[in-house]
């Protein structure tokens, strides 16, 4: 048997039913009309937000990345319970207004914008971290053009990463990002073209389960924020800290220790330089909101056992979890937490291997797990499903099209 990763916090078994915001999954998925559906749990990304809250210093604001998941439903929960929205392109600008987001609560990084998703969200009023120099002329033109006076805010590339994280996305060479000694220039630019000015953008890197990394990075981009403030000459009004809070996916994994987190902020909050002293900070946080309050539900279609080996075929797969099926971004396949949510709590009888319906090997779910004997018409749960799930999946991959997504 191989070990699985462990099972978040907030499921509990219901007459040997897995129970999400304490409804069993076998209601959920009638009342969805099947599977393959993917269950985010609305208790949970709030009691998330409220632990959030309490542990970290009150003058940080709280973002979310709505990469991690855009579900329309969901999107309106967080307006109720984040200071704000980090975007990624134009397609998720939409989406955030059609869930009647105020655009002035937006941010929108990433390479490669468009011109046409430029000026979407300059006229929107949402504020652009400019990726290039490039981009920061394209911007101004278009802002120009339109008569209005664009919200700019550079993303910094910072010299520095993230260490322990799963994705660097600072130090070194990249695509994101305007290199920090390039940084100061450009801001004095932005500002003498009559732009309103809206600070930096220093994202180090994600999913880092280490609070001491954490804490490191976040007082190096204190350190860059001020240095660059110094060197430019122009007030810094805000801050993004980037966030990179990550959490347990694969056995062995332990939470991130969010109390040495906030504490430690809290100290470099009280003992900022004195050119941040006027400056507003938040935090972007994508996985760390909302991946443990999604499961990805799926039923069993077929059991099968091959060379002494049983599978247990589902109609789910990785066109809807490709992160659980090892595809995205990580170098080794490990085992996702999963169970079969109607054996739910029952130990483990034999080992299983949990495949998808797609013809392909690397559709798996789970490899050669501990289950609890399990047979057709059984649902299998995938946990951690509520980050980079149905959006970060190739649903059209054979033709299978999207899961079904409710919020609980
Ligand atoms: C992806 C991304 C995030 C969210 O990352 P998580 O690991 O989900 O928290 C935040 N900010 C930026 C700039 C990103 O690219």
């Amino acid at each position: 048997m191989k070990p699985l990763g462990p099972i978040p916090e907030g499921y509990a078994a219901i007459e040997g039913v897995l129970a999400v915001d304490g409804r069993k999954v076998t209601e959920l998925v009638e009342e969805a009309g099947g599977t393959p559906l993917f269950v985010y749990a609305g208790g949970l990304v709030r009691r998330r937000i409220a632990s959030l809250r309490a542990a970290l210093p009150e003058c940080v604001a709280l973002h979310y990345a709505v990469k991690a998941n855009p579900f329309s439903p969901l999107l309106t929960l967080m307006d109720g319970l984040v200071d704000g929205f980090d975007i990624a392109s134009g397609g998720e600008l939409a989406i955030v207004r059609d869930a009647g987001i105020d655009p002035g609560r937006v941010s929108f990084a990433g390479p490669g914008k468009r011109d046409s998703e430029l000026e979407a969200a300059i006229a929107a009023g949402v504020t652009l971290n400019l990726e290039s120099e490039n981009e920061a002329s394209r911007a101004l033109a278009i802002a120009d053009g339109l008569g209005v006076a664009p919200r700019l805010a550079i993303r910094v590339n910072p010299d520095f990463d993230l260490k322990g994280s799963g994705m660097k996305m600072g130090g070194g060479a990249k695509p994101f990002g305007i290199d920090a000694e390039r940084v100061p220039a450009l801001a004095r630019r932005l500002v003498e073209a009559g732009a309103e000015w809206r600070g930096f953008h220093i994202f180090a890197g994600s999913q880092a389960l280490d609070a001491d990394a954490i804490a490191e990075t976040q007082a190096q981009t204190l350190a860059l924020a001020a240095r660059l403030t110094r060197e430019s000459g122009v007030p810094l009004p805000r801050c993004n800290l980037g966030g990179g809070f990550g959490i347990p996916y694969f056995p062995g994994d332990t939470p991130l220790d969010l109390g040495m987190v906030g504490a430690r902020l809290g100290e470099a909050m009280d003992a900022l330089p004195p050119e941040l002293a006027e400056t507003a900070f938040c935090v972007e946080l994508g996985r760390y909101l909302v991946g443990e309050a999604g499961v990805y539900l799926a039923r069993i279609v077929d059991r099968k056992v091959s060379h002494g080996e049983v599978f247990l075929v589902t109609d789910g797969g990785l066109h809807h979890q490709l992160a659980a099926s090892g595809n995205f971004g990580t170098v080794v396949r490990r085992n996702y937490p999963s169970a079969i949510a109607t054996r739910f709590g029952a130990g483990p009888e034999e080992a299983a291997t949990i495949v998808g319906c797609l013809c392909t090997p690397l559709d798996r779910l789970a490899d050669k797990g501990g289950f609890p004997q399990a047979d057709v018409g059984d649902l299998v749960a995938v946990f951690c499903a509520g980050a980079y799930g149905a959006s970060a999946s190739p649903a059209a991959f054979l033709g299978q099209g999207p899961a079904r997504e409710m919020l609980v």
